[in-house]
């Protein structure tokens, strides 16, 4: 165990996986998915493959009413209501069962898109910030999908400057309408939605949310856009001119719709996510199933090792993905259980819990969705011509991805996000940073130790990577501040590695933890693969933050100090030699025997 870091048994806050190791036996794993989750995902994937799977071009070509009909079927399922209490309808899941869902939805393509932005975005304003009249009216509809909701936050003039909005809420002279004038833009589901989560400037500066509703007048809609990918889902500008809204439909408070927009949308990018996890499983099955029915040189290209090389790789960074998610998918969910014990309203407190862990959510979602762009470009590259075709999937799926780094926030913004959040805990004195920080700074100036690990444990030398890591990212951090202050705001690409660095660092410990607890339960034979995915994702990622590292304090450091932490650099960012090759192969191997994803 690191001697810097503080061993904990129990639940990290938000941002302390940087400052505090975790023991295997506290992480959730995908392994652990009890039996009533599990049937969530069988009826999940029944619904997929017996409901959207067969007519999926038609869903493509946006025939009329058809999403809405599906929509109303996964609502006869209770899909659309797991995340909404039981008294307004709904089934109360926990956050893993809702991960599981979207996870599963995935192969829907544009359909998850419809409904994951209804049962998020769109409904989630009213579970968490609804008032009781304004929840027993829309959610037992929402949950039905007799009501379908869109989200509208975007303008044609503000997007990631989200609280840049223009669209203004007038209270009339009556002193019971707001009157809403503006223009929203890419919004999804306003095709079809009989909701409309409206963010507008109340009296021209108080960001607030409002409910409307789709047959409000003056509430009208632009054309369908002509989008590069997810072509089956609804995406239209929305107009507002003089639409009169009872003032009952505040959500929230005058001038807290921040509150609002930035939590749905922090939920939102731990479910996107969950999502492209379930694409990325669905590219590499698509990968798989072509290497072996296509023959080049008399024999399947599965036997060649560059194909084995992009198999192995897109299940290695599924697998981290995968660990890393549901990680912190049980910690919101744990984080809500403890709130509830302390008399927080549910819904509330799985709001708070989230909000908690914005870092992780925030990271998630850009690693997720540059594993998805990793997977679904191999995946059109091992189909060769015929991933360039339309006739086979890999091509809309590569198309399809694209949405993921730019919604939900960017992926700069999310990068941008995470340290700026990470940073603020610091300073509050939330997250204890600076004692670590010192800790690393005094272990700096000693001697190395370069003694063997003698750890028993398994996967020791992996954890100490990973503690090392940190310690990697502690020092960069911890120097970036001291030296630039107030101007490392301004300072974005270093802003970006850091935020680089940490992705890796909370992906890599969540794969090293989820192994060792497959090996304590199995036994090392038994989870040969998986010891290997967990070797080939070290190797990797200490170069790679490693590299991060390098950037960001050649940015900054000078001198005699700069050679000082670039060979600290290279000492917490050291690991064994790894044959990554034949660990690669090995991997390969064991998805193509299954066919598909099999961890
Ligand atoms: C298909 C689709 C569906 C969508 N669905 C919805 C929806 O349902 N509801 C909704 O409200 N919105 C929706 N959106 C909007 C989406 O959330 C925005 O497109 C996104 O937030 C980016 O905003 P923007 O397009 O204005 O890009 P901009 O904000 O103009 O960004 C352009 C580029 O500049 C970068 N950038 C911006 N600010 C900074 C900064 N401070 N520092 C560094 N880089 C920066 C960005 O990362 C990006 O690379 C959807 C968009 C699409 C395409």
């Amino acid at each position: 165990m690191s001697e810097t870091l503080t061993e904990v048994k129990n639940l990290l806050n938000g941002g302390e996986f940087l400052v505090k190791s975790s023991n295997f036996q506290d992480v959730f794993t995908p392994e652990d998915l009890n039996e009533e989750q599990l049937m969530i995902v069988d009826t999940v994937k029944s619904f997929v493959e017996t409901e959207i799977t067969p007519i999926y071009d038609r869903i493509e070509h946006q025939e009329p009413g058809l999403t809405e009909s599906l929509l109303v079927k996964a609502g006869e399922l209770g899909l659309l209501g797991l995340a909404i209490p039981e008294e307004y309808g709904g089934m109360g899941k926990d956050f893993n069962t809702n991960s599981l869902l979207v996870e599963n939805l995935a192969k829907s393509r544009s359909f998850s898109l419809s409904l994951g932005a209804h049962i998020g975005i769109g409904t989630l304003p009213i579970v968490y910030f609804g008032n009781e009249q304004q929840k027993t009216h829309y959610l037992p509809k929402l949950a039905s999908g007799e009501l379908k909701a869109c989200y509208c936050l975007t303008e044609p003039s503000s997007g990631s400057d989200a609280l840049g909005a223009k669209t203004v809420a007038i209270l009339n002279e009556e002193g019971t309408h707001y009157i809403v004038n503006g223009q929203k833009m890419w919004i999804t589901n306003s095709g079809f939605a009989d909701v409309f989560i409206v963010f507008c400037q109340i009296g021209g500066d108080k960001f607030s949310c409002l409910i409307l509703e789709k047959d409000m007048p003056g509430l009208t809609l632009g054309a369908e856009e002509k989008k590069m990918g997810i072509k089956g889902s609804s995406t239209r500008q929305v107009f507002l001119e003089n639409v009169k809204v009872p003032k009952e439909n505040l959500l929230g408070e005058i001038g807290k719709g921040h509150l609002i927009a930035f939590n749905i949308l922090n939920i939102g990018r731990y479910k996107l996510a969950a999502g492209v996890l379930g694409g990325s499983k669905s590219a590499l099955e698509q990968s798989l199933k072509y290497a072996e029915e296509r023959q080049q040189f008399k024999t399947p290209i599965s036997n060649f090792g560059a194909i084995q090389h992009k198999l192995a790789e897109m299940t290695t960074r599924i697998y981290a993905l995968q660990s890393a998610c549901y990680r912190a998918s049980d910690m919101i969910d744990n984080k809500e259980k403890e709130l509830v014990a302390q008399g927080k309203p549910y819904q509330e407190a799985i709001m708070m819990a989230a909000e908690e862990y914005a870092i992780e959510c925030s990271l998630l979602k850009f690693i997720g969705s540059e594993v998805l762009d990793y997977c679904v470009d191999e995946n059109v590259q091992i189909h060769g011509g015929m991933g360039y075709s339309e006739e086979l999937a890999a091509a809309g799926a590569y198309r399809d991805a694209r949405i993921n780094r730019i919604f939900e926030g960017t992926n700069e913004i999310n990068r941008l996000l995470s340290v700026d959040m990470l940073l603020k805990r610091a300073m509050s004195g939330k997250i204890d940073m600076m004692t670590p920080a010192l800790a690393v700074q005094k272990e700096l100036m000693s001697v190395p130790d370069f003694s063997a690990n003698e750890d028993s444990e398994p996967l020791a030398a992996e954890l100490k990577a990973v503690q090392n890591a940190k310690k990697a990212i502690l020092m960069t951090a911890g120097a970036a501040v001291q030296k630039l202050m107030k101007q490392l705001k301004n300072e974005q690409e270093i802003l970006m590695n850091i935020a680089d660095m940490l992705a890796e660092v909370y992906a890599l410990e969540s794969t090293v933890l989820r192994t060792q607890k497959l090996i304590t339960n199995n036994g090392e034979a038994a989870v040969a693969v998986q010891i290997d995915m967990t070797k080939i994702a070290i190797s990797d990622g200490m170069e790679r933050i490693n590299l991060y590292g390098k950037h960001a304090l050649q940015a900054f450091g000078e001198g005699d100090e700069l050679r000082i932490m670039l060979m600290g650099l290279k000492r917490y960012t050291k690991y064994d030699i790894v044959n990554t090759k034949d660990a690669r192969r090995r991997v390969a191997a064991k998805v193509l025997e299954a066919n598909t994803y099999c961890f």
